[in-house]
């Protein structure tokens, strides 16, 4: 098969897995409505738990769209984005002052190692933090209430190398290599409860690519996820 023609299949496959995506919420979204219509709004009983669904399906779709024109953006600037000189400590201080309340709710232990010395890498700092809500979002997510997730960065060579990980529900095997995929979810079920998207990780891989960087994941089922981002240390001298 030529290049251009697996490209326009990708591009097939990925506008049909779109509709997919979008026709379900919708499609939950109208069944409440016509049944409201047709007389529930008067029953005590359900209405205001139908309309807690259409509130929740259209939360799940606004996710979804954003995410989507995130994912767009990157793609369309790939190769015109700016890499600045951005300190990994900040990035990772905003992101867990966003996810501490929720990892606390949860009942989930957030723990943050930083090295002895502040390191700074070479991306975009909006699109680090992106990269990094993702991640802890993921893990928190999928971590039971009593587990923990610590986030972690060291130097290695002129790489930095940050690690997400959890003591959650883990991604078997055979998955592991595809959850960078657009709309691939181990339990689609279950993702979707969570208010997933299935797009999260798509979104990660994508940033890091722009860094020059790499993202890779080792898991093991039942016992955690540890997800691993290296990229370009910016060094002393050009900082
Ligand atoms: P979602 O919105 O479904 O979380 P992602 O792209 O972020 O989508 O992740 C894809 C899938 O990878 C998830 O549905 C889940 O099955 C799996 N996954 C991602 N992160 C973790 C994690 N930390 N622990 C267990 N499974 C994970």
């Amino acid at each position: 098969m030529t290049e251009l023609r697996r490209l326009e299949n990708l591009r097939r496959e990925f506008v049909s897995n779109v509709s997919h995506e979008l026709k379900t919420p919708l499609t939950t979204i109208q069944a409440y409505t016509e049944t409201l219509l047709d007389g529930a709004i008067n029953d005590p009983e359900n209405n205001r738990k139908f309309l807690e669904r259409i509130d929740e399906q259209a939360e799940r779709l606004h996710k979804l769209i954003l995410d989507l024109l995130s994912l767009a953006r990157i793609e369309a600037a790939e190769d015109a984005y700016e890499l600045l000189p951005v300190p990994v400590a900040n990035t990772v201080q905003v992101c867990v002052d966003e996810y501490l309340p929720v990892a606390e709710s949860k009942g989930v232990e957030l723990q943050v190692q930083p090295p002895s010395e502040a390191l700074v890498v070479w991306a975009d700092d909006e699109g680090l933090l992106t990269v990094l809500n993702n991640l802890l979002d993921n893990a928190i997510k999928y971590t039971p209430s009593g587990g923990s997730v610590s986030i972690r960065w060291h130097v290695e060579g002129r790489r930095t190398v940050l690690e997400v990980e959890d003591t959650g529900i883990g991604i078997p095997k055979q998955h592991q290599s595809r959850v960078f995929e657009r709309f691939f979810r181990v339990d689609k079920a279950r993702s979707r409860e969570l208010g997933g998207t299935g797009l999260g990780l798509a979104i990660v891989k994508h940033w890091v690519q722009v860094f020059g960087g790499t993202v890779e994941v080792a898991s093991e089922l039942g016992r955690g996820s540890l997800f691993t981002i290296r990229l370009p240390t910016v060094s002393k001298s050009s900082a």
